[in-house]
């Protein structure tokens, strides 16, 4: 039987390459759950935190496993930023966009352009054992924007031992790659084990 994951998220992007980085599960929105969007107080100052006070805000639900993420970009010319506050970075009215072109503008003058993603998964079993994974790719911040694959800061980020943006690879780079892939490929493994 298919095991069904509930994802406590509304970003459809980060759904969709759940589905595809988790085979065999069944990924369920929490909007299709509850039937109401999903609201956490993002207070933590870590990934790890954020993460984890994310799964706390999920209702108990016996049967599903449920599944937290908290994940970003961290640029070192920028002492970290965006970070933690990847998702709402810069002004309350920039879209996904206008943050990415944000962080190009931060950097104009920068020679060091190095950055990564970090994503961080925390699930629970329902049997409340919880879990937490990671999964990091490094890279370079690129001097323009460029594509329209992935989401959010994607055309702007290039990985390591590539030239071009995550926005102009083909997904199936990211795929394989990504700070989620590689998060996933732990998760996988713990979810052998405990089911
Ligand atoms: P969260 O939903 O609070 O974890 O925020 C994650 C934010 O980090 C997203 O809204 C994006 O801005 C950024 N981010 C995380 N993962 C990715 C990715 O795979 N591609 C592009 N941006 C990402």
């Amino acid at each position: 039987m298919t095991q069904s994951i509930l994802f406590a998220s509304n970003n459809a992007h980060k759904a969709k390459e759940l589905k595809v980085l988790l085979p065999g599960f069944d990924i369920l929105s929490y909007k299709d759950v509850f039937k109401k969007d999903f609201k956490a107080d993002e207070t933590g100052l870590s990934f790890h935190q954020n993460a984890l006070i994310k799964l706390e805000a999920i209702e108990n639900h016996p049967q599903l496993i449920c599944l937290a993420e908290d994940s970003g970009l961290v640029v070192e010319a920028l002492d970290g930023e965006p970070g933690i506050y990847s998702a709402r970075y810069g002004k309350t009215h920039f879209n996904d966009e206008d943050r990415a072109r944000f962080v190009l503008e931060k950097m104009t003058e920068k020679a060091h352009r190095a950055a990564h993603y970090i994503s961080i998964i925390a699930i629970r079993m329902p049997t409340h054992t919880v879990h937490l994974v990671q999964g990091r790719v490094d890279g370079h911040i690129a001097k323009t924007y460029e594509g329209t694959n992935g989401f959010g800061y994607d055309p702007i980020f290039i990985p390591n031992g590539y030239t071009d943006t995550f926005g102009i690879l083909d997904p199936s780079v990211k795929e394989k790659l990504s700070h989620r892939a590689r998060a996933c490929t732990q998760l996988l493994s713990v979810l052998e084990r405990d089911l």
